[in-house]
Formats: C-alpha cells, structure tokens, sequence
C-alpha cells in the first residue's frame, strides 16, 4: 500500500514529467549537435566522391591531351619509328579509353560523353588513315592533327562544367579545384602550343600571323597556369613535395618544350629554316611534357589526403559528440534515479509514516491527493502536537507515581525524587531539615475504628500537613502511618516552631467515622538538622530522634537542640 502511494504520488507524478520534459529537450539540443556533427561527417564524405569525380574527369582531360600528343607523333613519326609511334598512339588510346570508362554516367551527360567518343573515334581514324597511307599531304596531316584537337576540346569543356559545378558545392575547396583545373588546362594548352606548330614544321612555310595570334595567346594561358598552380593551399598536407615536382615539371618545360618552340618561333620570324624537323619535335616536346602525369597524381594524392583527414576530423567530432550526449544522459539518468530512491521515496515514506503518526487515515484517497513534500510539514506539526500532549500527559503519569494515592502527599519515591531536586537547588551550607512524623498507637485506631476508619485518619493527616506546610516544604507519607517534611532554614527557632504548629494541627486533627464518632491522635516527631550531603546520617538521626519521642512518651518533638516539648 505505501508502495502504491509514493507510485501514485502527484509529487512523483510531478518530478516525472519535469524529468521528462528535460529529456525531451535535451533530446531536442542534442539532436542539433548530432546532426550537425553527423552532417560535416557526410559532407566531408561526400567531398571524397566529389572529388574523385572530379579527379576521373581531369584524368580524362590529361589522358587524351596524352593521346593527342602520340597521334601527332605518329602523324609525322620518320618511316623508322612508326612502329614505335603506333604501339604508343595504341597504348594511349587504351589508357584514355579505360579512364572515360571510370567517369560515373551522372557527371557526363550520355550527348556530351557520346559526342566526345564519336570525335575521338572520327580523330583516330582520321590518324589510322593517314598513317597507313603515304604520308605526303601536309594537309591531310593537319586535318587529322586538327581532328584530335577538336575531338579533345570537347572533353576539355566537360572540366570546365565539372569545375564550375564542384566550386559551388564545396567554396572552401575553391584553390584546391582551381588548381586541379589549372593542372587540366596547362596540360591542354600545352599541347596545343606544340600542334600549332606541326603544319608549319611540316610544311617548312614560316607561321602565319593567325597562328602567331594563337600561339601568343597560349604563351599567357600558360603563364596564368602556372602562376595559379604556384598559389599556396592549406589543402595538401605535403605541399612542398607538390611544389618541388610543379617546379621540376615547369623547368622540364621551360628548357625543353618552350625553349624549343622559342626557337622555332624566331627561326620563323626570321625566315629561317627550321632546324628541327616535324618528326623530331613531336618526340621532343612529348618528352618536355612528361612529368604532368606524375604532378598530375600527386596533386590528387594530396588532395584526397586532405578530405580523408577532414572526414576522419568529423567522424571524430561526431562520436565524441555522441559518447559527451551519452554520458550526460546517463549522469542524468543516475542522478535522478538516485534523488528518487534516496530522497523522495524516503521523503514519501516519511510523510506517510508521519500522518499515520498523526492517526490520519494513510488509505484514504483525499490522503492520497495531498501526499506531497508539503504535506510532510503539517504532519509534522501535528505530530510536535501530539508529541506536545503525551509530554504533558507523561509529566502528569509520572507525577502520579510519586504522589501516595490515599493522603494526596508524596510517596516515598517521590520523596526521595523531590529530595534530590530540592538539594539541588540549594547551596551546599544551607541547613536542610528533616522531620519524621509517626502516628501514636495508630494500630489501636485501626483496631478501634477499623482499618478504613484508620485510612481516613492517614488521608486527614496527609491534608492537615499539606495544609500547615509552607509553598517550599516537602510533605511526604514515607511509611504506613508515618510521614516526613523536609525544608531549609537558617533559623533554628523558625524550624521549632513549624514542627510545633505540625505538633499542634496533629493534635487539633478530628476525623469523623462513618459512626459519627470522633477519632483523635497525636503524633511523635524526629528532627534531625544537616547540610545537603549528609541525607543518610540525617534520616538515621531523625529516625533515633523519632524512636526518643516514642520512648520518652510519645506525642512529643526531639532533636531539635534543647527544645524537645510536650
Ligand atoms: P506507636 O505509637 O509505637 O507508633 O504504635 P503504633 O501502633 O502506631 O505502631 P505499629 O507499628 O505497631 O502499628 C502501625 C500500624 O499501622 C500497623 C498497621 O496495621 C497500620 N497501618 C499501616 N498502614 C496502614 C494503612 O495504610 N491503613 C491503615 N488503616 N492502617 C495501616
Ligand atoms: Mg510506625
Ligand atoms: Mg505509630
């Protein structure tokens, strides 16, 4: 039952629905840490596949500036090294045509990646053809040159898209794709810079001043290239690496490719001869262009590097999230666990003890509406009040053991208790008093009267003493028939004549029989004189003094000094 009222508490009640209403919003905050620290995870996870993406396309881009570069070479590839130049023109068509297939269908448009694939294809055989034929038509040779070109600017534009597409979704990563796009577009300038030239080698006519427009024109592509590339990024964690190979790769460039082409350019300003033939450069420059691959990779490497450490940041962030929420629900948990079993419910348990204390009727449900904390308190004060009324009753119980039931004057206990309490409150020189009263032949009075006639006569006595008492005197019936009277006085004369007054009331008493007789009596008195201390001797000398009267006479006083009376 008192389970069933601290379940059914409106306080329990209460604490309930406040703790619920705390974890409901702190489920509604964590909720946000955790979704935000879930979403930097997917974001950073998300930037990876971008990225790689974004990756198979610039790969794409490389390959087939590759591939263009070997057709060139097999275009005007000297009777001795076809074979060579074709096995190579092969080898890099596989290459692009494996990294087209690693582009995913939703970042090429099927018109786009078709419309690239039917120029390649036409650029190919443009290249097939001339090859296998004789090889005299300079025209035919720019045509199939021309062909390639195109067929890769296609593919070109797809990075542009990409790039454009990937800055929008991921702005912090913006020199990172920027320079992944510079990466695709030197490697594509640069190699249209070369197949400028080749007609003109081939040809051994001086470049026309279109061409001069042209190759101006991708002389300051390049540089803006490279001057993107050379921006420091916080992306890569080894930049330095990156930056030593971007400079071996440009210096390659720089004393092969360009000073060659340099050269070339003047030879032609001057209506010089070339002094390299068209074989001779396509190898030459495919060679100065070398290392872009290898830069092209480790950019990559590095890049991809960088969002692995973002996302391994954010998958930290996440779990620690989750374990600090974890641990604060738990704490909670405990916490108001153990307020409820080591506070309220001990409280409860209290409050019901407390009213049932206050004879409430624990069961009733008008008790069980107003089992609150608060209800502890009027308990309480209802139980200081009864504990008030069983004090005052108990101090009237007590009192009633110590007071002699048939004279109303104390009992022996009770003397002896009031002794201790009155020596107390004196100091230890003050002169207390002891006197024993002892009813004379009080046996005859009960032989006479009878006993409840003899009764009678201790009751009277018992008043009569009361009565002639003063407020401070102890009164007490400490035997059958004999009583005791017990004060401090500093003046023996003023104790003499108290215990004659006492000699006096006894002699005056009249107690009436249920006859109508009339019972008269004296009394022997015993005094003895001492300090505080000296209880024992005291009552000894009382008691001698008491035996003195007796044997002297009775109805006569002893002890006190000389004045023993009649
Ligand atoms: P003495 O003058 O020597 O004191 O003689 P006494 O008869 O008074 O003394 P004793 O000791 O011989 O007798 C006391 C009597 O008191 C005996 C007893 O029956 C009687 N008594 C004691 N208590 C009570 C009581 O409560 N009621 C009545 N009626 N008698 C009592
Ligand atoms: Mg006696
Ligand atoms: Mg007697």
């Amino acid at each position: 039952m008192k389970t069933l009222l601290a379940i059914n508490s409106p306080l329990i009640k209460k604490i309930a629905t406040f703790s619920f209403l705390i974890v409901c919003l702190a489920s509604v905050l964590s909720w946000g840490l955790i979704k935000d620290a879930y979403e930097h995870y997917s974001q950073a996870q998300n930037n990876i596949e971008q990225f790689s993406d974004f990756y198979r396309v610039l790969d794409v881009s490389n390959k087939l500036a590759e591939e263009r570069g070997y057709a060139n070479q097999l275009i005007f590839a000297t009777v001795g090294s076809m074979a060579h130049a074709k096995a190579a023109f092969i080898k890099s068509q596989m290459e692009t045509d494996e990294a087209l297939t690693k582009v995913p269908q939703d970042i090429l448009s099927s018109a786009l990646l078709q419309n690239t694939l039917s120029h390649l294809i036409r650029g190919r055989e443009e290249v097939d053809i001339y090859a296998a034929g004789p090889r005299t038509d300079p025209h035919e040779a720019r045509k199939a040159v021309d062909m390639m070109m195109e067929s890769t600017e296609y593919f070109h534009n797809v990075l542009f898209v990409k790039t454009e597409s990937f800055i929008k979704m991921e702005p912090t990563a913006f020199s990172a794709i920027l320079q992944g796009q510079a990466l695709g577009e030197l490697r594509n300038s640069t190699g249209k810079l070369g197949s400028y030239f080749l007609y003109y080698l081939n040809t051994g006519t001086p470049l026309s001043e279109s061409q001069l427009e042209k190759i101006s024109r991708a002389w300051q592509q390049i540089e803006t290239q490279w001057w993107l590339l050379g921006i420091p990024t916080s992306y890569s964690s080894d930049t330095d690496s990156f930056r030593t190979l971007m400079l071996k790769t440009r210096h390659n460039f720089q004393n092969k490719g360009a000073a060659l082409i340099r050269h070339l350019q003047t030879q032609s300003e001057n209506r010089e001869s070339y002094s390299v033939s068209v074989s001779e450069f396509t190898v030459r420059y495919q060679d100065s262009l070398n290392t872009f691959n290898d830069m092209l990779q480790m950019y990559l490497f590095n890049v991809h590097q960088y969002y692995g450490k973002v996302k391994n940041q954010a998958l930290e962030h996440f779990v620690l999230t989750l374990i600090i929420l974890f641990t604060i629900y738990s704490l909670a948990i405990i916490g108001i666990l153990y307020i409820h079993f080591n506070v309220v419910k001990p409280l409860l348990k209290l409050n019901v003890r407390a009213k049932s204390m206050g004879e409430d009727d624990v069961s009733s449900p008008a008790y069980q509406e107003v089992c609150e904390i608060k209800a502890l308190q009027s308990s309480l004060d209802k139980l200081e009040e009864h504990i008030d009324e069983n004090r005052i009753l108990s101090d009237e119980l007590k009192k009633l053991t110590e007071i002699d039931a048939l004279t109303g004057v104390l009992n022996r206990r009770g003397f002896e208790l009031q002794r201790e309490k009155l020596l107390a409150t004196v100091s230890a020189d003050t002169p207390v008093w002891l006197v024993l009263i002892d009813i004379d032949h009080f046996k005859r009075i009960n032989d006479t009267w009878g006993h409840p006639a003899g009764d009678k006569v201790l009751a009277s006595l018992g008043d009569t003493l009361n009565h002639v008492a003063l407020p401070n005197w102890m009164v007490a019936r400490i035997g059958g028939e004999e009583f005791a009277v017990m004060f401090s006085s500093d003046s023996q004369q003023d104790v003499l004549n108290s215990v004659r007054r006492l000699q006096m009331a006894c002699r005056n008493l009249r107690v009436m029989t249920d006859n109508g007789e009339v019972i008269r009596l004296t009394a022997s008195f015993g005094v003895a004189k001492g300090l505080p201390a000296d209880q024992d001797r005291m009552m000894s000398d009382a008691d001698q003094a008491l035996y003195q009267s007796k044997k002297t006479g009775r109805d006569k006083i002893t002890g006190i000094g000389d004045a023993e009376s009649h």
